[in-house]
Formats: C-alpha cells, sequence, structure tokens
C-alpha cells in the first residue's frame, strides 16, 4: 500500500529550514524594500542567497549536471509551496520567472559556448534574462502565429517584429527570441530562438508597459513588461539556439515543471491570504458578535480552505505524475493543476479583502497587491481556457459514441442485470 502524504525527514527539515528563512527573515522584509536603496538592497540580497546557496536550495529546479540537487517535481512542489507565501522569495531561491524558464531551455538546447556565455552566468544570477514570444497583434495564445522573422544573412541572422509583455525585458541582459524562420515548417517546424543581447542595434525597447501590478512602471525596472520592436536586429549565427526549427519543441522545455511551480505559489499564498481573512474574523465584531460567528463568514472559510486544498491535491498529484511518467503524459494533470490553482488564489483573495472590509481594499493590508499581481495567472503561461480545452479532450478521447440509449439508460439495463442475477443465483445454490 504506497499511498503516503508524509514527507520523509531529511526532507521535511529542509522545508522547516525554508518556513523558518521565509517568516523571520524575506516576509518581514516586504513593507520596506522598496525604499531601501539599490546598493544595500544588493548586498542583502547577496546575503539572503549564499544562505540558501548553503543549504543546497539555490535554482532546485535545476537537474545535478546543472548544479541543481535533481530532486523531481514532488519535491519541488513542497518547496515553492513555500516560496509562494512571499512573492520576493523566487529571487532569494533562484527561482524567479523568466530565469528559471530560460535556464531549462538553455540546459536542453544550448551548445556549451552558448552555456559558457549565457547559461551559468544566468543561473549564477550576473546575469538576467527574459523570453520574448508574445506579439500584440498576432502570437499570444496560439503562438504558432508567429510573425516575427529572422532570415540568414551569411553567417549573421537579421530579426523583424514586434513583441510585447516582454517580463524583464527592459532590465535584462539577454533576451531569447522567437522567431519565424522556417515559413514551410508551419505549424510547429516554422520558428527558432535567438539570444539578443541588450544593446544590440535594432533592439528598440520601446516602453514598459502599465499593468494592474503596476500602472506606473518606471522604466527598466525589475518585474516590468516590455514591449519591443526588432528593426533590422543582426546577431551572429552563434546566437541560434539548436537547429533552425527548433523553437516550438525548445519552448515546451520551459513550460511543464514552471506551471506546477506557480500552481503550488499561488496555493502558498492563498494560504497566507485565508490567515489574513481568518485573523480578521476573529478579531472584529459585527451586529453583536465576531465575524467568525457569522455563517456567511464561516461559509467563505469553508470554501477556501477546500478550494485550497483541492487544488494542493491536483496539483501534488500533476508533479508526482511528472516524476513517473514525464512531463509529455502528464500533460493533462499540469493544465488541471495550473487552470485550477489560478482561480482558486483570486476567489480565496477576493473573499479574504471582503471579510477584511474596507481595510482589505486598502493598501494597508498586502490583499489588493497581491490580487492586481495574481490576476495576470488565468492569463499567462497559457489561458486557463487553452488548458481546460486539454483537460476536456483527454478525458474525452477514452469515449466513442453509442448508438440509441446511452450506456446507463435503467430501462435497457433490465435484461442484463436479469441475467447477472440469474447466474448469481445458481452459484449461490440453496443454503
Ligand atoms: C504578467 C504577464 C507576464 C507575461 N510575460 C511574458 C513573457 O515574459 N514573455 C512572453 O512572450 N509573453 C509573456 N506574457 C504573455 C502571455 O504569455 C500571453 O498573455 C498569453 O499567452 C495569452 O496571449 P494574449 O495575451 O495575446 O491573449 P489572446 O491570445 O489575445 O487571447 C485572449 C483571450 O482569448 C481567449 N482564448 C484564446 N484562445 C482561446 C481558445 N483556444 N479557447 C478559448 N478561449 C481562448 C482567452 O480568454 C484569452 O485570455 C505575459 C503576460 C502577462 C499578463
Amino acid at each position: 500500500m504506497a499511498w503516503d502524504f508524509e514527507t520523509e525527514p531529511e526532507f521535511q527539515a529542509k522545508l522547516d529550514w525554508m518556513r523558518s528563512f521565509i517568516d523571520d527573515e524575506l516576509i518581514p522584509l516586504e513593507p520596506v524594500w522598496k525604499r531601501m536603496a539599490p546598493a544595500d538592497q544588493a548586498r542583502v540580497k547577496r546575503h539572503l542567497q549564499q544562505q540558501v546557496k548553503d543549504q543546497g536550495l539555490w535554482a532546485c529546479h535545476l537537474d545535478p549536471s546543472l548544479g541543481g540537487p535533481g530532486f523531481g517535481q514532488m519535491k519541488l512542489a513542497l518547496m515553492h509551496e513555500l516560496i509562494g507565501r512571499c512573492p520576493f522569495s523566487m529571487e532569494i531561491f533562484g527561482n524567479q520567472a523568466p530565469d528559471s524558464g530560460n535556464t531549462e531551455l538553455l540546459a536542453a538546447g544550448a551548445n556549451e559556448a552558448q552555456k559558457e556565455r549565457w547559461l551559468w552566468p544566468n543561473l549564477e544570477g550576473r546575469l538576467r534574462s527574459a523570453f520574448a514570444l508574445t506579439e500584440p497583434f498576432e502570437a499570444g495564445s496560439d503562438p504558432t502565429r508567429l510573425r516575427t522573422t529572422a532570415r540568414r544573412d551569411g553567417d549573421d541572422w537579421i530579426i523583424d517584429g514586434h513583441k510585447w509583455f516582454c517580463t524583464n525585458g527592459s532590465f535584462a541582459d539577454f533576451i531569447i527570441v522567437m522567431a519565424e524562420t522556417n515559413p514551410e515548417g508551419r505549424p510547429h517546424q516554422h520558428a527558432s530562438m535567438f539570444v539578443v543581447e541588450k544593446g544590440t542595434p535594432g533592439l528598440n525597447i520601446l516602453r514598459d508597459i502599465p499593468t494592474m501590478h503596476g500602472p506606473d512602471p518606471v522604466f527598466g525596472e525589475l518585474g516590468n513588461h516590455a514591449e519591443i520592436r526588432f528593426e533590422h536586429c543582426r546577431v551572429p549565427h552563434e546566437n541560434l539556439i539548436g537547429k533552425p526549427g527548433d523553437g516550438f519543441v525548445l519552448a515546451q522545455k520551459r513550460l511543464g515543471g514552471g506551471r506546477i511551480h506557480h500552481a503550488m505559489r499561488w496555493i502558498g499564498l492563498a494560504k497566507r491570504a485565508l490567515d489574513i481573512l481568518c485573523e480578521r474574523a476573529v478579531s472584529r465584531e459585527s451586529h453583536g458578535k465576531k465575524l467568525a460567528s457569522h455563517q456567511m463568514v464561516q461559509d467563505f472559510i469553508f470554501q477556501s480552505k477546500s478550494e485550497i486544498e483541492a487544488a494542493r491535491l491536483i496539483t501534488f498529484q500533476a508533479a508526482w505524475r511528472m516524476d513517473k511518467v514525464g512531463a509529455r503524459a502528464a500533460r493533462a494533470e499540469i493544465s488541471m493543476a495550473k487552470a485550477v490553482s489560478s482561480r482558486m488564489l483570486l476567489a480565496v483573495l477576493d473573499r479574504a479583502i471582503q471579510v477584511c472590509g474596507a481595510l482589505g481594499y486598502s493598501g494597508d493590508l498586502p490583499l489588493e497587491d497581491w490580487y492586481r499581481t495574481n490576476r495576470f495567472g488565468p492569463i499567462g503561461d497559457g489561458p486557463d481556457e487553452i488548458h481546460k480545452v486539454v483537460v476536456a479532450r483527454d478525458a474525452l478521447k477514452n469515449f466513442v459514441a453509442v448508438e440509441g440509449w446511452p450506456t446507463e439508460h435503467v430501462p435497457s439495463r433490465i435484461a442484463r442485470g436479469e441475467q447477472v442475477f440469474a447466474r448469481l443465483l445458481a452459484a449461490a445454490g440453496r443454503s
């Protein structure tokens, strides 16, 4: 019997260390971090990152060959649940998007020289990266509609196109760009990936886009989302990752694990939001009793807790399946985890804001910030609608059309029921 919800003691010790480190060292920094001088921030960040490295918990999404511990998705899921408690901790644990996905992509597709130049420095945090696939007019939910092109010119490639929502694009040292190179290879062998380094002529970063999270972005800050025009942007052939036409295969490398980690971080944050809700509910009175004594507030707590637990089990199941059968075979489970968890977090945050009333709506609690920041969840990494289609198609593949009544039609089942009963009666004998 192997259904086991316990964590092995050695790994539990790591999780316990993470929990204390995040709660005691990182969460207290949240309200003051942005006010600190950049040079001091950088020193404190390095100090915190070193503690994570000393514990062997830095950039754990990577295999041992890349300096990671090769934990597998199940352990990573447990870690990301804790990391999600404090959005800032991704930077401290070396798991921040889009660098984490880009290192997976480079590990899978880059040659040795490219790894030296971009992968290792990116992993160590000496270089920061961005990823540019989405376009304002074509490629978004359907990345095969890519219109950015790269054409060969001697030993170089020339990139032309319009990208946006390139997270960290205005801050990064290099951007991995997806562009069409083989039009005849549509839909899935027509695109390739190129590294474009900061300062390359023709890499024109137009602006950082105002968003729900950052309505007034300061250009070039970490976490912004850039709009970019590539105008006759010339890069050497050495900047092509993999072979021409490999773009979609490489893109897949950066998605499976990343979605599970997103889901677990959302679960970790939802738990923290529910803590805020519950604390307020037992503290504040209205109409002669504590909010916690009002049944509608209790219903909010029931819904939040049960949705968190359901999302958590779905996500663990997906992580476990990834470890057992690989990301491809676990595609439907991964999609389910992503779509369920993204909406779950918004629902829990919404209830927490409601129970905290005006205080919840205000910037005096972190709930409104978390809500705005995480509204991207159902949109990014493939909109939830597409993940729902993946789950539904996977469920439907086991079914074929029947002629006439459905299999469960009660009147049609009577004859078969009588046969089975007669056989069992004969077998039972007279005793
Ligand atoms: C905060 C944030 C960060 C991002 N970072 C990056 C990044 O670093 N690099 C990058 O390349 N991109 C990035 N993106 C872009 C992201 O990947 C896209 O937003 C996403 O793929 C959806 O594409 P779109 O926005 O163009 O939406 P569209 O393709 O215009 O779709 C809009 C809506 O249509 C519906 N829809 C679309 N297709 C279907 C379908 N098949 N069935 C049913 N409904 C459908 C969905 O509701 C979807 O939300 C980021 C986005 C956000 C919000």
